[in-house]
């Protein structure tokens, strides 16, 4: 059994983050990393193979698996249809509204290439989306929440940045614990958008800047603080590197359900990660493994979560996961 041959397109958090990944699981390689930026650059800082990633098509045959690491915003729905055509690819695109769109651009690409295309994986959409489909399916009366952080949501940091006079920032997206513990405890309250989640940004000023306006300006921001709760803390830079520095996230899906004569049954799935990035890569790499095992089976066109069986992901045969974990 050889191992499984990965490319990383994309050296950004989440890139390096496979890197790392693939470090703790023997049955893969990293054979180049791909990049728009100077590959030799990035080599000599990296101590990795790197490649242009306008040349990804010359290791058609070198490659199993290419794990695209761009970013969601403009990165993924350009690269993810390109390289569908050459490679198996594994990617994360978390852009939910748009994800039909993708699937069917992405899944037109990869009947083209005959490639297996996973996308969307990841926590969320990946992990949570499987536990809300699981839970809804099992549980055929109730309601559904999800709930993420605390964390970092890069979104949000960026446009609190491009606020003027702001210099760096960073905005955590903090779930209301009161109203979560109420669903625990068996409540199924219909729930406004600020009363989920609040939203707590850390900011440095530029010398001289108007506190009092950078504030009003962020609170009231359309779509991204307007409809929540939130806070602006100015700090140092000293302290934005010191305290703020680390990539948090985590969440909650929770089912909230009824059987019987109005038993109540709660599922609930939660995730506390240190790092958003390195825990995601991790969730690419097992899904890497799907899609090899996929396309040698000789299945082709895109995939999500939904789509994979779950014994695919594990480095274990079925019958040491019906031995071990069953
Ligand atoms: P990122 O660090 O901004 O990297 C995105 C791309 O930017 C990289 O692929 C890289 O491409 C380029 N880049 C990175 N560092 C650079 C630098 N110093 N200078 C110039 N270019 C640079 O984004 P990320 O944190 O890795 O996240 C990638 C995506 O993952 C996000 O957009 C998000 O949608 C997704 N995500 C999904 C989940 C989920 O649960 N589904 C969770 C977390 C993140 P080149 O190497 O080609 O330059």
């Amino acid at each position: 059994n050889r191992r499984i041959r990965v490319g990383i397109a994309g050296y950004g958090n989440l890139g390096k983050g496979v890197e790392q990944a693939i470090r703790q699981n023997p049955d893969m390689e990293l054979v180049a990393v791909f990049t728009r930026r100077d590959p030799e650059g990035l080599a000599k800082e990296t101590g990795l193979k790197v490649e242009r990633l306008a040349d990804a098509k010359e290791y058609i045959d070198r490659i199993d698996v290419m794990i695209l690491c761009g970013g969601s915003a403009t990165d993924l729905p350009e690269q993810t249809p390109q390289l569908a055509k050459l490679f198996n690819t594994v990617d994360s695109f978390d852009t939910h509204a748009k994800i039909p769109e993708f699937y069917d651009k992405v899944n037109a690409a990869a009947l083209e290439g005959g490639k297996v295309s996973v996308i969307s994986t990841g926590w969320d959409p990946g992990l949570f989306s499987m536990n809300r489909l699981l839970m809804q399916s099992v549980l055929a009366e109730g309601h559904d929440y999800t709930f993420w952080g605390k964390g970092v949501s890069q979104g949000h940091s960026d446009a609190i940045r491009r606020v003027p006079g702001v210099k760096a920032g960073v905005q955590y997206t903090v779930p209301v614990e009161e109203v979560i513990e109420r669903i625990r405890s068996g409540e199924t309250p219909e729930l406004a958008t600020r009363e989920k989640h609040r939203r707590n940004c850390y900011v440095v000023a530029e010398a001289g800047a108007d506190q009092a306006a950078i504030r009003e300006t962020i609170v009231n921001m359309p779509d991204y603080f307007a409809d929540y709760d939130t806070t602006v803390t100015f700090i140092t830079e000293e302290e934005l590197a010191g305290e703020h520095s680390g990539m948090p996230h985590g969440g909650f899906v929770i089912r909230s359900g009824v059987t019987g004569n109005g038993n109540r049954q709660i599922a609930e799935f939660g995730l506390k990660l240190d790092s958003n990035p390195e825990f995601t890569a991790s969730v690419l790499i097992a899904y890497t493994r799907a899609a090899a095992r996929l396309s040698m089976e000789g299945a082709a066109g895109a995939k999500t979560v939904f789509d994979i069986p779950l014994g695919l992901l594990s480095p274990k045969s079925p019958e040491e996961l019906r031995r071990e974990l069953l």
